[in-house]
């Protein structure tokens, strides 16, 4: 689960990591005011999307006087804002946070993941913050310095001490650097972060060290521990057919390719991806319908997928365990016949019975293409997508 920059910067704060001042506004006036409220001589004016590198793709100005302010938040309210994480369709600008323009003397980066092979917090911290870090990342990897955080003892003041010399905070601002370190692991820690990015993290013309953007993602199977954070949730930043689903509890993930997949159970779900690609195929989507999928999830699983335009053919493959195969078999004929199903549909099933399952699908007058195994249905299912 993702949330605002304004959001990540409420919960830093209660962390301890200082943040320069900022309203979050939904509208011109409500920028004009916080820019009145916050008071001058420099705002910043910035466009609150899902995505980074706003700066870059025009969402992030700086403006000298409240009009200044008013002209800007006008014109980035309701943009269509493109970076290289939205795609070429942009995202639309919907909140905007204004804060006081800080004072930077250096821009710096830190960072913090799972690393899945440590089983530990790994810290990322440079000496080259600000807009490029994916550059620094590929070009001078030395430049990003790691440390991988003891999860019983945390991010020792030794640690956080060291890693601050390294990128070049001087002496009179390691022990605030500490400070944000510190706080940003707890943060991570307290809120199951499954990342944590603060770019950049700026040194001051005092020596202050603050936060100037914040970027927290979340482990979303977590957030029943976190009903504070839910709420922080912005279902405009997310995709709706992903929205739609989840709210019928199916575990949908929209993805590039033509081919619907309709499997019940995340891992058959992945190598049913798997197949389709090793003939040559692309997935439309990920969906687990999940063990107890009835009638109707399977309806509304059939035309959350048909919201997708690139869609050619649709692939269901079903393991009958607790789940029968004709329920299923019923469920598939149901949707068919109330979506008015017009793409190719190919239809594996496999277990308890499988050939109930087989005769309802036959019996039912309808053009789906029946398969045994996974090879053959998969073959069937690119074939059908590359002939519409
Ligand atoms: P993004 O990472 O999405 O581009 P940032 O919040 O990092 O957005 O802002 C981009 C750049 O704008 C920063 O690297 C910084 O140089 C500048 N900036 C952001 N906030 C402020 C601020 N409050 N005062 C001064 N400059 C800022
Ligand atoms: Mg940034």
């Amino acid at each position: 689960m993702k949330i605002h920059e304004y959001q990540g910067k409420e919960i830093l704060k209660r962390y301890g990591v200082q943040v320069p001042r900022g309203i979050p506004c939904f509208s011109v006036d409500e920028a004009v005011s916080a820019a009145e409220t916050l008071g001058g001589p420099v705002w910043v004016v910035k466009a609150q999307i899902h995505a980074g590198g706003r700066g870059k793709g025009g969402g992030v100005k700086l403006a000298k006087s409240v009009d200044e302010v008013r002209e800007l938040a006008g014109s980035i309210l309701g943009m269509q804002l493109i970076t290289h994480q939205t795609g070429p369709q942009g995202q639309k600008v919907r909140r905007l946070l204004v804060e006081e323009g800080a004072d930077i003397k250096k821009e710096l980066y830190v960072g913090m993941v799972v690393d899945r092979v440590t089983q530990q917090v790994t810290v990322m911290a440079s000496s080259e913050g600000g807009m490029d870090i994916e550059e620094v990342a590929a070009h001078t990897p030395e430049k990003i310095h790691k440390v991988s955080v003891d999860p019983v003892n945390g991010l020792s003041d030794a640690e956080a001490d060291d890693l601050a010399r390294k990128i070049g905070v001087p002496d009179g601002s390691i022990a605030k650097a500490r400070v944000v370190f510190q706080g940003l692991y707890k943060a991570f820690w307290e809120t199951d972060a499954s990342l944590a990015e603060i770019n950049p993290l700026i040194l001051t013309g005092n020596g202050d060290v603050i936060a100037l953007d914040a970027k927290l993602n979340f482990d979303s199977n977590a957030m029943y521990r976190h009903p504070e954070l839910t709420e922080m949730r912005d279902l405009d930043e997310e995709d709706p057919a992903e929205v739609e689903a989840s709210k019928h509890e199916l575990n949908y993930i929209q993805l590039d390719g033509n081919i619907g997949c309709l499997v019940n159970g995340a891992g058959l779900a992945m190598a049913t991806m798997d197949t389709i690609k090793l003939f040559g195929g692309e997935p439309a989507n990920f969906l687990d319908v999940g063990g107890s999928a009835t009638k109707e999830r399977v309806t509304e699983a059939f035309k959350i997928m048909l919201r997708n335009p690139n869609l050619k053919a649709i692939l269901v493959n079903i393991f009958g365990g607790i789940m029968r195969c004709d329920v299923i078999a019923e469920g598939v004929i149901a949707a068919s016949r109330a979506v008015g199903l017009k793409v190719p549909l190919v239809v594996r099933m496999k277990g308890t019975n499988e050939d109930l399952g087989k005769k309802l699908l036959a019996d039912s007058g309808l053009p789906i293409i029946s398969a045994d195994t996974m090879a053959e249905a998969a073959k069937s299912v690119v074939e059908a997508a590359s002939k519409v």
